[in-house]
Order: structure tokens, then C-alpha cells, then sequence
């Protein structure tokens, strides 16, 4: 391999790679030392170490250049070695790092600079995760553990930009549980959440792989079924009425039953979450005053999609 590719390697690498000679000047700072402090290599090379550029401090905040820094040390003794230090990045905040430094010799075996190898890679993967995790938290319903309001505002409009480019169709339940207030009032409102994860769980149940569930609010739901036409909407929507009218939460020598009234649209390209989620809305009121316990779909279909 000629020296250029060697060179376009070590450019590529992850880890912050740098050289410095015997008197700590900086000779060479590839990629991974940019993204990692901050400082571009035109910043960096020709500047020695010891201008404290980086300002290296140990775990304790000790400033490292003011002992023995480890490139010195590594020079000094002609040992290896490896130290977590903390480095300030060029914006001033700062970032742990595992430092790896190795005495660089000539052919006579004269120590005549060091290399530095360091990384933040598992630190900043720690931290990746930790926002994975809280961005997981934000969309979901700490009370039943399904998607919340914002998981279904944010799917609905997914959804609706794979209808508008893709023509994939989807519909909106909106399901609501009949005389809540009143299973609160006889059995408080412990009892009131358990029905609120029951009918969550049997919703979840048994809606299709694609489809998703989430708690708008309340007492509440929303099922986003994808790839539908309206007598399959329709007819999901009455098979989810009928599990939760059969299902049953056993309290004490009682048994807690409740149904739900549900309404039911297909998407169209000129929706908004609002405008769909609005028309689901109206057809749940139309459940609602025809009785509840019962689905009601959008019948006009002259004008979808
Ligand atoms: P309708 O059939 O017209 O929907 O009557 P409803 O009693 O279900 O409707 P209403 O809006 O009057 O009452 C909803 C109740 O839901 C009132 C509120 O206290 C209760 N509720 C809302 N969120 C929760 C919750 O997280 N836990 C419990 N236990 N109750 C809740
Ligand atoms: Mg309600
Ligand atoms: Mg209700």
C-alpha cells in the first residue's frame, strides 16, 4: 500500500487519531479528531500540545498539562498507556474520552514522537440511546402504556403523506366508553383506570399487525387501520365493539362491564390529522345519539380519496 492510502485510512477513521513530535508539536489531526473536538486540523497543526489547546483535564478536573501530560509520559518512559480524560471541545463544553498513546520510534529505535488515539464512541452511544428512550417515553400513555395523543397526531399525518404519494389508504376510529363517569362514580377511580387498561389491552389485541392504537384522551381511543376499504373499516371497527362489550374486570364479588360507541372514517388527500380525526369525531357523536354501544361509519363515499 503506498503511504496515500494509509494516510486516506487513518483520514476515515472514527477515533481522533493525532501525532505530535518530541516537543509535542502537532503534527498530523485526522477526521475523528475534528468531530470530536471541535478543532479543525488547519487549527490544530503546528500548535504543540502543551499550548493547552484541548486543555486536557483528568476525572478530577486536574489540568493534565500542568503534570505530566500522557503523550510526555508516554515519551518519557517509552510505555504505552491508557487514561479517560476529559477534553474541552471548542464550543467550551466537555467531553470524556479514552485516550490511547504510544511512543512512535525511528530505525534506531529513538523515540522521536507519539501517537494518540482517542474516542467518545460508547459515551455518545450511551447518550443516543438515553434520547431513543425518552423520545419512546414522550409517545406513549404512562396509565395503559399504548401510544398517546401526540403517537397518533404523528402517525395519522405519516399516514396521510404515504396516502398523498403512495395512494395507501387508511381510516380513523375514534372509540369512546360509554357512561365512564358512571363506572368512576360506583367503583372509583382505581377501578376506573383498570377498565382504562382493559379496554386498552383488548384493543390492542386485536386490531391487525399494521394497524396501530393509541389513547387520545380520557377515556378515548383512536385506531389508525391501514390498507382498508370502508366495509373493512367498518367491520373492524364492529369486532372491536363486540370484545370490549364482552369483555369483563373482576372487582371483588362484581364484575365490571362496560361497552363503547365508535366512529369511523377513510382518509382523504385533502385531510388534515385535524380534519380526519374532526370527521371521526362527528361520526362518534352519531353513535352516541343513537344510543351507544354501536359503530358509525362516514357513508360518503362520492367523495373519497
Ligand atoms: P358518554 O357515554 O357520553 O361518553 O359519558 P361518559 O361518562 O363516558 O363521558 P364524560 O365525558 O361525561 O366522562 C368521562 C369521564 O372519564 C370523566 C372523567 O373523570 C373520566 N376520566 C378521564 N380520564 C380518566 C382517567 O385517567 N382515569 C379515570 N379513572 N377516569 C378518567
Ligand atoms: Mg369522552
Ligand atoms: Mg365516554
Amino acid at each position: 500500500m503506498d503511504d496515500s492510502l494509509y494516510k486516506q485510512l487513518l483520514d476515515e477513521m472514527y477515533d481522533g487519531v493525532y501525532f505530535v513530535d518530541r516537543q509535542r508539536r502537532i503534527m498530523y489531526w485526522n477526521r475523528g479528531a475534528e468531530r470530536i473536538s471541535g478543532y479543525s486540523a488547519d487549527e490544530v497543526i503546528g500548535r504543540f500540545c502543551g499550548d493547552n489547546l484541548l486543555r486536557h483535564v483528568d476525572a478530577c478536573g486536574r489540568n493534565l498539562y500542568t503534570g505530566m501530560c500522557p503523550l510526555a509520559a508516554a515519551m518519557h518512559d517509552g510505555q504505552p498507556r491508557q487514561v479517560e480524560v476529559i477534553l474541552h471541545h471548542k464550543h467550551g463544553h466537555c467531553v470524556p474520552v479514552l485516550v490511547r498513546v504510544t511512543p512512535i520510534r525511528d530505525s534506531h529505535g529513538e523515540i522521536i514522537g507519539a501517537v494518540e488515539v482517542f474516542s467518545d464512541n460508547s459515551h455518545q452511544k450511551a447518550v443516543q440511546e438515553e434520547i431513543e428512550r425518552l423520545r419512546a417515553l414522550a409517545l406513549l400513555d404512562p396509565l395503559t402504556g399504548i401510544g398517546n395523543r401526540r403517537f397518533i397526531e404523528n402517525n395519522t399525518h405519516n399516514r396521510l403523506e404515504e396516502l398523498r404519494r403512495y395512494g395507501l389508504s387508511f381510516g380513523i376510529i375514534l372509540i369512546d366508553i360509554d357512561h365512564f363517569k358512571a363506572v368512576n362514580d360506583t367503583f372509583g377511580h382505581l377501578v376506573g383506570d383498570d377498565v382504562l387498561k382493559m379496554v386498552a389491552r383488548t384493543l390492542v389485541h386485536n386490531v391487525r399487525a399494521f394497524d396501530a392504537v393509541g389513547r387520545w384522551g380520557g377515556e378515548e381511543f383512536v385506531v389508525i387501520a391501514q390498507n382498508v376499504s370502508i366495509a373493512t373499516l367498518e367491520s373492524l371497527a364492529e369486532r372491536l365493539r363486540v370484545f370490549i362489550e364482552q369483555s369483563s374486570l373482576p372487582v371483588a364479588d362484581k364484575v365490571v362491564h362496560v361497552t363503547v360507541s365508535l366512529g369511523a372514517t377513510l382518509a382523504r388527500r385533502t385531510d388534515t390529522p385535524a380534519s380526519i380525526l374532526g370527521r371521526a369525531d362527528q361520526m362518534l357523536y352519531v353513535s352516541k345519539q343513537r344510543g351507544r354501544n354501536r359503530v358509525s361509519v362516514e357513508e360518503d363515499t362520492s367523495v373519497l380519496i
